[in-house]
């Protein structure tokens, strides 16, 4: 084969591979399956509206913000009013934050928002536990939600929302267990299962609060049981930002939307308005039709 032959011969084949480099590229590319986003939601926690500090304005211009980011719905993780739960507490007092909560979530009445109970939402000081305003109904009641906990489908996602606050809290009664555990076994493999609760089921920052659900081996061990489900979880109630994975199953705490507790902060706090290192937030989470998640703390300035 002279040079000129062999130059040849090279060229084709180059050519021959090229050509088949490329079309094999194409192909590889119409077989990838490209993640669609079916929605995008705004995970917010820890409000405790109260009227102190002009909380009440500065909330909703927060919620003004969380509007431009074209949001679906509002997942509310509870601690929605600053405190009912302490033993002074009044009913004037009670009535006057869930008044708040009222008017300022007026700013987002066209969207639907699902709440879950936090430990300070409940009134527990009431005259007697047949007053009207007692316990966890009221504030059932209140958030406008269908019960302590639930479970709605949104796009091929399922929703859980949990009641975190019984005996040891956080922690799920037996009735919840039962329910929860019906509530996964009726879902088909590969759904994507968004939990929520007030207390971390796990984080990992619990050397510096605590505050974890006490009884997260028995919820991570029904997770490990439906690994053929997609399972991320959303909290609050530690005010932190903090983000786990264990068993192929998310974590994310979504700090605070009141960082502290609308206030200035102390001396652990890492700017104005933190609590210890964790700006004033809220999350927006994307969700996927493959069961993934993109879960963004965002701080706010108000
Ligand atoms: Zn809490």
């Amino acid at each position: 084969m002279d040079r000129r032959e062999l130059l040849k011969q090279i060229g084709l084949s180059a050519g021959a591979v090229a050509l088949g480099g490329t079309s094999s590229v194409l192909h590889a590319e119409e077989n990838v399956v490209k993640r669609k986003r079916v929605l995008r939601i705004a995970h917010i926690t820890d409000v405790h509206i109260r009227p102190e500090e002009n909380a009440p304005a500065r909330f909703v211009q927060c919620l003004e913000e969380i509007k431009k980011h074209k949001v679906d719905f509002f997942l509310n993780g509870g601690d929605t009013i600053f405190a009912a739960d302490y033993s002074d507490i009044k009913r004037e007092r009670v009535n006057e934050l869930w008044d708040i909560w009222m008017q300022t979530s007026q700013a987002i009445s066209d969207f639907e928002i699902h709440s879950c109970l936090g430990n300070h939402d409940m009134w527990w000081a009431a005259p007697n536990k047949e007053d009207a305003m007692h316990g966890k109904d009221y504030v059932v009641k209140q958030l406008g939600i269908p019960g302590r906990y639930y479970s709605f489908d949104k796009k091929g996602w399922h929703f859980i929302i949990l009641d975190s606050n019984n005996k040891n809290a956080g922690s799920l009664d037996d009735e919840q267990r039962k329910w929860l555990e019906k509530d996964l076994a009726g879902l088909s493999p590969n759904t994507p299962v968004m939990c929520m609760s007030h207390y971390p089921i796990l984080a990992v920052c619990t050397h510096v609060v605590g505050g974890n659900h006490t009884d997260s081996p028995y919820i991570t061990e029904l997770f490990y049981k439906h690994l053929d489900k997609k399972i991320c979880c959303l909290s609050g109630h530690i005010h932190l930002e903090d983000c786990a994975v264990y068993n192929n199953v998310q974590f994310y705490c979504n700090g605070s939307m009141s960082g502290f507790w609308w206030g200035e902060g102390d001396k652990e706090s890492a700017g104005k308005g933190y609590y210890k290192q964790t700006p004033p937030g809220y999350a927006i989470i994307d969700l996927f039709d493959d069961g993934s998640v993109s879960n963004q703390y965002i701080p706010h300035r108000y």
